[in-house]
């Protein structure tokens, strides 16, 4: 057995999170229950659009000429998001909390393509850097992992669908 699944994702010998009280599902460990931006505001609220159930990961995106929230799922290796305004693929993204519009901080470069870096989405109210989603800032760029208590956890590489309007 690798280390990896089909999907791209590490295996986990024996997880313990799985084992959640009100879900057997075997992606609860994937699951990104809260995020926050640098200031603490909670970018997963009960109002916005679910996915298997669960809140949607709310960001504010935007380009040269587009801005528009963007809504992931919040299951790490589920490609699924809602747009409001289709972004050029490959395009360098400011990705930033559609609250008080701070930028999300930039973790560290992504070799997809030139200006690309991965930002950082705080799993906990008061930012540490040891819990973190991270995500490319590249439309269309599947990059992304899950680092819980200083270890990641776990790596995607997520399909993205093909968002409206693009050509
Ligand atoms: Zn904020
Ligand atoms: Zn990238």
């Amino acid at each position: 057995m690798g280390i990896y699944d089909s999907a791209g994702r590490l295996r986990f010998p024996d997880p313990p999170l799985s084992r959640s009280p009100d879900g057997p599902c075997a992606d609860s460990e994937l699951l990104v229950a809260q995020a926050y931006c640098p200031a603490g505001h909670p970018l997963i609220r009960p109002e916005h659009p679910r996915f298997r159930g669960h809140p949607a990961i709310g960001l504010l995106c935007r380009d040269d000429r587009t801005e528009g929230r963007v809504f992931l799922s919040p299951f790490g290796g589920d490609k699924r998001k809602i747009v409001e305004a289709p972004f050029r693929s490959g395009a360098v993204l400011g990705i930033c909390c559609p609250h008080c519009k701070a930028d999300l901080p930039v973790l560290a470069p992504h070799d997809c393509r030139p200006g690309a870096s991965y930002v950082a989405l705080f799993l906990t109210p008061s930012p540490r850097w040891g819990d973190i989603l991270a995500l490319c800032n590249v439309w269309g760029c599947p990059a992304a992992f899950l680092r819980r208590g200083e270890q990641v956890v776990a790596e995607f590489q997520n399909q993205i669908l093909p968002e409206p309007g693009s050509a």
